[in-house]
């Protein structure tokens, strides 16, 4: 990972350091930006404080390491690669966004080739691209695309998406007969397609190469189809709680155990920060799982679990609350 591929603010990140006084500072990466943990360290150092790196994954702006903070007694958490998502926490934090610095357009040029059956195309990125939407735009509307940039949230860029949240895509849906996606990885697209039921190709700058994701999302609905027939089927429910600051939901967790207990079956609160298959493998009682968490644990690593681990939108269904037809019509995510 070279530095000089996303603007890590390097000076601000020193000037808060000094601004605020801090005396032991957390610094925390996604795994992506782990590689710049050392240079970005030795700043904190420069500015006067002593600065610990969590060796911890982080997946998102709901992953804000408090309670690691709070252990190590750090009084600043310097939170890199998100835009910010919690506000008011009770230890100090500042997200820094890591915008990209890499060009779009060769890669939103070969996405116009695969673009060529819709004319009405939706705009979509990650924070890490934002600034470069405009340029992607352009490219977009000289070859003869309308575009559409959706805003609908108050924290989110204008097309910005996050893995659980399409609300700027989902605005624009009925507008538009597809969607591109700006931005390295699958995950992002992948949800995009999954939210939206349109088409979806995905435009890569890092790799500098364009593909369609649509044969991906349908596979993945049908697998969670099948998930909540056989959760259907379960007696005995796990329901699990996120222990990350933004992804606790305990009034939804508590309110589908309540329904599951109303249809005389058992549901039992579980609470994790990691959730994996090896984790929930202890709780042998349990047939399926309710992951009030984050729902991409769900769908997109549904493969490494050996029950059903259903999304609460996809509880809902198997409770009978909502139609499959009505998830699938909402978006999945
Ligand atoms: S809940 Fe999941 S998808 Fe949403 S921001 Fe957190 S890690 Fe990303």
């Amino acid at each position: 990972m070279r530095g000089d591929l996303f603007d890590l603010e390097e000076e601000r990140l020193g000037e808060e350091i000094k601004k605020r006084g801090a005396e032991v500072v957390l610094l925390q990466l996604p795994d992506g930006l782990k590689p710049l943990a050392a240079r970005l360290a030795s700043i904190v150092e420069r500015a006067g404080a002593s600065v610990i790196i969590s060796g911890e994954p982080c997946y998102g702006a709901c992953d804000v390491a408090l309670a690691e903070a709070r252990e190590l007694n750090a009084d600043l958490i310097i939170h890199y690669g998100h835009t910010m998502m919690l506000k008011d926490l009770d230890i100090p934090t500042i997200y820094f966004e890591a915008h990209a610095k890499i060009s779009v357009e060769k890669a939103v040029r070969r996405a116009i080739g695969l673009l060529k059956p819709w004319r009405r195309i939706g705009l979509v990125t990650t924070v890490q691209h934002v600034e470069n939407l405009e340029a992607a735009r352009r490219i977009l509307s000289s070859a003869g695309k309308e575009v559409y940039v959706g805003k609908a949230s108050e924290i989110l860029y204008p097309g910005q998406v996050l893995g659980c949240n399409y609300i700027n895509a989902k605005v624009i849906s009925s507008n538009v007969e597809a969607f591109l996606f700006v931005g390295g990885g699958r995950f992002h697209p992948l949800g995009l397609a999954l939210a939206t039921m349109k088409p979806v190709v995905a435009a890569d700058p890092f790799e500098d190469r364009a593909y369609s994701l649509n044969g991906d999302a349908k596979r993945i609905l049908k697998r969670r189809w099948a998930e909540i027939e056989e959760a259907r089927k379960a007696e005995t429910y796990g329901v699990i709680i996120g222990l990350k600051p933004g992804q606790k939901r305990l009034k939804e967790a508590f309110k589908v155990k309540k329904k599951i207990e109303e249809m005389r079956k058992k549901a039992y609160l579980i609470s994790l920060r990691e959730i994996t298959d090896q984790k929930l493998r202890n709780f042998q009682e349990f047939e399926a799982y309710i992951n009030t968490a984050c729902p991409r644990i769900s769908i997109d690593e549904a493969s490494a679990f050996r029950q059903p681990v259903l999304t609460l939108k996809e509880a809902y269904v198997m409770l009978g609350e909502i139609s499959w037809e009505k998830l699938l019509e909402e978006g999945i995510i």
